[in-house]
């Protein structure tokens, strides 16, 4: 594993590759990249990836890939029906899970459109650890509510709770006798936990959930989207799992799970998707309906070339060297924000570092999106892209009042061993100097809100001049340099 620890005590996040391709990038002038957040609507998904200095908004079908993944896309079978190319991955799939079946779909949010489909009816409720906001919207889209059982510790910012992504298994019990198992489409386990800052599942917890939701007979669902983050912290930190193999651990994970989906532009480093399960019943249902949403049910919406990305990807992604890169960038990133005083969410998980945008502009109203502020002056002043989590990514509820989120959160995701160590010191070097002068940072209001996932192309406007007085501050403290 690379995180190597001198005698000095020091542990240096070492990377355990070496990058053969490169891709320059540019860092704009202070001045052209605040003119360029108020051309995006303050909306860090409206900016262009040519002004942009480090891409941090994700790890979506932006992760580094690897020289045999390239290798194999040029071996790619391209048929219509029944391409080897399909079965080399359904191979790779159905071992990995220990699953009988495999549905392709062109990305996440696509199974979940079938998952919604097939087991949400009007009034039915999907329980879920926490929700992620394309599951959310396909639950409601087809008429049901979604209910979030995540453990209370979840909410706390700074904790030292290992497994903040697990299930309260009282508010599960309690959830079932409220509403009646007839009423309840599925529960669904998310591994990573999103939107509450990367945060693990324990295997321990999904035993648990399993063995309820067989007791109940309630199909058991698992987003595996971000399963790889979730596999490193289950050998990290639950001590029966420290010796045992990866590949094992997802063996038993797919022994306790009646569908398992995930988004393949995170799992397996390519962009595509997929569902598993070991359902006869559930899978003719599904099955009908890849044809029609996404394609032929030995393509479903991928290109070969990216199938075969995605059957090497997935092996690899069961190696610890491969997959701890990013939890250890996390982790480093973290650690020195948290030696400045920066609140940023903890333990640190995997997919990003999560700042605590609440804390960090305290005196921003939650109703004028804290977060959202934040990543765009994280982006004027260092070119770095981040992504609001937070009030802007809800939805209005029914009477159009504004939901406020749970939790206000920047995330500053690292996409698979893209960016290096002194990149990191960047980032945290740039937020130490906006914690400094983060009184200069003002609110957002919407501009242009659509109604459905608003986060992606909403656009919004500053409350007051602040961005023109953080780039002035910028040219103080900074002289000519960028
Ligand atoms: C990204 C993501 C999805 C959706 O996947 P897409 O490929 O972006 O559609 C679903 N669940 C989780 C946890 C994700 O991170």
């Amino acid at each position: 594993m690379s995180n190597l620890k001198l005698f000095s005590g020091e542990n240096i996040p070492l990377e355990m590759h070496k990058v053969r391709m490169v891709q320059k990038i540019n860092l704009l002038p202070v001045e052209k990249r605040s003119q360029c957040m108020s051309e995006a609507g303050f909306n860090t998904f409206l900016l262009k990836n040519l002004d942009i200095f480090l891409d941090m908004l994700t790890d979506s079908g932006v992760n580094a890939m690897s020289e045999n993944q390239y290798a194999a896309m040029l071996q790619a079978d391209d048929s219509y029906a029944g391409s080897e190319t399909f079965y080399r991955l359904e191979k790779v799939l159905n071992d990995m899970f220990g699953m009988k079946h495999f549905l392709p779909a062109h990305q996440g949010r696509a199974c979940e459109h079938i998952i919604a489909q097939t087991l949400v009816k009007p009034g039915s409720v999907a329980l879920m650890n926490y929700h992620f906001t394309t599951t959310k919207a396909h639950i409601c889209r087809m008429g049901g509510v979604i209910e979030e059982l995540v453990i209370d510790e979840a909410f706390k910012i700074q904790s030292n709770e290992p497994f903040k992504g697990n299930m309260d298994i009282n508010k599960l019990n309690e959830a079932i006798k409220r509403h009646g198992k007839e009423k309840i489409a599925f529960v669904r386990i998310e591994a990573g936990t999103n939107l509450i800052g990367g945060q693990p599942v324990s295997l321990r917890n999904m035993r648990e959930v399993s063995n309820i939701c067989r007791k109940e007979g309630i199909k058991l669902v698992f987003d595996a989207s971000l399963l790889t983050d979730n596999l490193y912290f289950n050998k990290l930190r639950e001590a029966e799992y420290k010796n045992v193999d990866l590949f094992e651990i997802t063996r038993e994970i797919g022994s306790l799970m009646d569908i398992v989906y995930f988004s393949a532009r995170k799992l397996g480093a390519a962009r595509g998707g997929g569902i598993l399960t070991s359902d006869d019943k559930l899978f003719f249902f599904m099955r009908e309906l890849v044809p029609l949403f996404e394609g032929f049910l030995t393509y479903g919406g991928m290109s070969v070339r990216e199938m075969e990305a995605m059957a090497v990807g997935l092996q690899e992604s069961l190696d610890m060297d491969v997959i701890s890169q990013t939890p250890i960038f996390v982790e480093a990133l973290c650690n020195e924000l948290l030696a400045k005083g920066i609140p940023v969410v903890t333990p640190p998980g995997g997919l990003g570092c999560h700042i605590d945008a609440k804390q960090f502009c305290s005196h921003i109203p939650q109703s004028e999106y804290p977060a959202g502020a934040l990543a765009a002056a994280v982006f004027i002043a260092s070119g770095v892209r981040g992504m609001e989590r937070g009030t802007i990514s809800e939805q209005r509820l029914d009477d159009g009042s504004e939901h406020l989120a749970d939790m206000e959160l920047l995330r500053l995701a690292f996409p698979k061993r893209v960016f290096t160590l002194s990149q990191v010191k960047y980032i945290a070097d740039r937020i130490t100097w906006l914690f400094s002068n983060r009184s200069l940072i003002g609110g957002l209001e919407f501009a242009e809100e659509p109604k459905v996932l608003r986060f992606f192309f909403g656009r919004l406007k500053p409350k007051g001049d602040w961005p023109q007085q953080l780039v002035r501050q910028f040219r103080k403290d900074f002289g000519e340099s960028l």
